[in-house]
């Protein structure tokens, strides 16, 4: 089943206010503001998500997620994350990217079994559909291109 445009959202927490908003998703360069602060939501850059999130704004979402799994001290992570960044902006409102912190969502990364960072893991509707580990910059342009498929 494809939901219509107008039913694909996916479940934000706001940056500034810490308010979960269900942010419709019309395309690109689309900014939703925030139920309660009225900033924008931003969807053109990879949001970061905790750990009490991870289900409702990854699992839940109605257009593909990829999860960039890094931590601030691994050096490979920085190298893969302006990549990330670009994904972002690039296939913004049709692909949700987001940022998980593997020191502080540690149950979420015994999880989905992640052994070393960056990894980065695709999904859709709830599923793990793919994944690269290590740096891999071709690997996440194809998972990119897998998720807008
Ligand atoms: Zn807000």
């Amino acid at each position: 089943m494809v939901p219509l445009p107008s039913e694909q959202s996916v479940t934000l927490r706001c940056q500034f206010c810490d308010r979960l908003n269900q942010v419709e998703v019309f395309g690109s360069g689309y900014q939703t503001p925030c139920s309660n602060c009225a900033k924008p939501i931003l969807l053109d850059r990879p949001v970061n998500v905790s750990q009490d999130d991870f289900d409702q704004t990854v699992l839940a979402a109605s257009i593909p997620v990829l999860v960039d799994f890094y931590a601030d001290w691994c050096g490979p992570c920085k190298m893969v994350a302006p990549l990330v960044d670009e994904l972002a902006r690039e296939h913004s409102g049709r692909m949700l990217v987001v940022k998980v912190d593997t020191d502080q969502a540690v149950s979420i990364s015994e999880r989905y079994a992640i052994r070393s960072i960056p990894t980065l893991v695709l999904f859709k509707e709830g599923e793990e559909v793919d994944r690269s580990v290590g740096f891999e910059p071709e690997r996440v342009r194809i998972l990119a291109e897998e998720a807008v498929a």
